[in-house]
């Protein structure tokens, strides 16, 4: 599709109305105690909106409602066929609002317009037709049973739902969620990060206009240590489903412990590998994905391929064209349509990724290029993209996720020590592989400690493949019919027949 101008999009801006309220039982309102926190734009650093500012007494209002609506069945009972009429008008609504939930996206936590519009917004589209299409064809199981017995296995919805997500990719996380969730027949909370909470709210109008019963979906937008708490620690939410840091997951496990042991589904950190084997089919196409693995969404990504490892007879060639290849990606205004690579989501942000940057320099990597704080006459937060040669993968740099465009490329010699340093790491979310040899390719695969493996491209799959991590990354697994998991309990009804 055609994007249009910076200039159009800039005249957008102007006439957009920004969402600011929660979205708590059906209504829009502000929250209990009239607080509101500022929500920023980072490529410009001025203020986009005040928005209501929720906490536990919030938290309380909407658990009640999401309760109440499940038990008396107004969702929870319809027939599928019913839910996924009312989950394709949302993606409908999404689709004709796309425009709108891409400028909203890209104002409020700096992505490329052209990501927002072309992969964010219809992603979440696609998401939710995805799963609306696919309840109505789950079909329960019926036990081996001797003649005079009958054992049913059903599927039923769990409850109350909390789906707190993270700024990243904010409404197609929150997709990944809801979406399952709903078809489900849950009531859902929807807790978006207090950094990029604009989508969401947007996301309620379009269920109050595809008519869902009220107090079906709630979006509380407030911080992750007062309600996003109030959530995981409330004993009527019946499960959680998250994405963000590996430090918050954990603190979530704890308050699952503390409360009425919600299920607790967590999608986390990554570092993830990306290995290049000397016999990778086209060395420059592997270099232009390598870029494009830390360059894309600025480096904010949970599968980020952040750790190159490079077979040693190939790295100075292959060097040389990831350094090519990562200078196209030069920072810009996000609302430019030839724009790549946007804002980092905020000053603690861009300081983050600075500390680390003169942290791998300390440790002894070599900065080969980039990492600079760039483009400051616009007054928000880039940085041009840093490549590390000479790195160790015991370096902090190799080792924690740094959450933004730096790259930590390391040298191996063979298959064993490669699959050996991949896998030295708290994360294990998703791997690269580019190697010419089918059989070195699954060996390899086979060995990562991954729940994603990529041979031959980076960033592969769609709605039909799981999505999760082995060891720190996470627990659980989002899309693919494998989510309906998180989002059912699974019931045995056992008839024995007499005579
Ligand atoms: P974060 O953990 O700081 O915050 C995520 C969400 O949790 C936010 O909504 C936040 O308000 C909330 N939160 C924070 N503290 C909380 C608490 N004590 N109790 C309850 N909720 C709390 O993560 P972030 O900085 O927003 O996002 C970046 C992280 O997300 C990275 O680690 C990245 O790898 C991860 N991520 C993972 C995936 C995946 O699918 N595995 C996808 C995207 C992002």
């Amino acid at each position: 599709m055609e994007l249009g101008t910076k200039a159009m999009w800039e005249q957008a801006v102007e006439q957009l109305s920004i969402p600011n309220q929660a979205y708590i039982g059906g209504e829009f309102v502000c929250s209990q105690s009239k607080q509101i926190f500022s929500c920023i734009n980072p490529a410009n650093n001025q203020l986009l909106s005040e928005v209501a500012l929720c906490d536990v007494a919030d938290v309380h209002n909407a658990v009640t409602s999401a309760s109440k609506v499940f038990q008396q069945g107004d969702w929870s009972r319809q027939s599928p066929q019913q839910r996924k009429k009312s989950l394709l008008k949302l993606a409908d609504l999404i689709d004709k609002h796309a425009d709108t939930l891409a400028l909203l996206e890209t104002l409020d936590m700096g992505k490329p317009i052209k990501d927002s519009r072309l992969l964010d917004i219809p992603s979440a589209a696609n998401c939710i037709r995805w799963y609306a299409e696919a309840i109505d064809k789950i079909y329960g199981e019926i036990a081996p049973t001797a003649e005079n017995q009958l054992g049913l296995i059903t599927r039923e919805p769990i409850g109350v739902v909390t789906a707190i997500v993270p700024w990243n990719f904010p409404l197609l996380m929150a997709c990944w969620k809801i979406a399952p969730a709903l078809a489900a027949g849950n009531s859902v909370i929807l807790k978006p990060s207090e950094k990029s909470p604009l989508t969401a709210l947007k996301l309620a109008e379009l269920v109050a206009e595809a008519d869902f019963p009220p107090g079906v979906f709630h979006v509380l937008p407030g911080y992750g240590h007062t309600v996003g708490k109030a959530l995981a620690l409330h004993p009527h939410v019946d499960a959680l489903a998250f994405t963000g840091s590996t430090t918050v997951a954990k603190q979530l496990l704890m308050y699952a412990g503390q409360s009425n042991m919600k299920r607790v589904w967590l999608e986390a950190g990554g570092k993830s590998p990306n290995i290049v084997f000397a016999d990778a089919p086209d060395l420059a196409y592997a270099a232009e994905a390598a870029a494009s693995a830390i360059c894309f969404n600025q480096g904010e990504v949970c599968t980020a391929g952040s750790r190159l490892f490079v077979e040693k007879s190939i790295t100075k060639e292959f060097l040389s064209l990831v350094r090519k290849a990562m200078n196209k990606w030069q920072p810009g205004n996000p609302l430019d349509p030839e724009v790549t690579l946007g804002a980092i989501v905020d000053a603690q942000q861009l300081k983050k990724i600075q500390q680390y940057i003169e942290l791998g320099e300390k440790e002894g990597a070599e900065l080969l290029q980039g990492g600079q704080r760039v483009r400051q006459e616009l007054g928000g937060f880039f940085i041009q993209p840093a490549l590390f040669g000479n790195v160790e993968n015991t370096m902090r740099v190799a080792q924690d996720e740094i959450f933004g465009p730096v790259l930590a490329a390391i040298t191996f010699s063979d298959s064993n020590e490669v699959i050996n340093q991949a896998n030295d790491s708290q994360y294990g979310l998703a791997a690269g592989i580019w190697t010419s040899d089918l059989n070195k390719a699954h060996l390899v695969a086979k060995q990562l400690k991954v729940g994603s493996v990529w041979i031959n491209h980076y960033f592969g799959g769609d709605m039909t493949a799981p999505f999760g991590g082995y060891k720190q990354s996470g627990i659980g697994r989002d899309k693919s019919l494998h989510a309906f998991d998180k989002y059912t309990e699974i019931k045995t009804t056992w008839f024995s027949f007499q005579g």
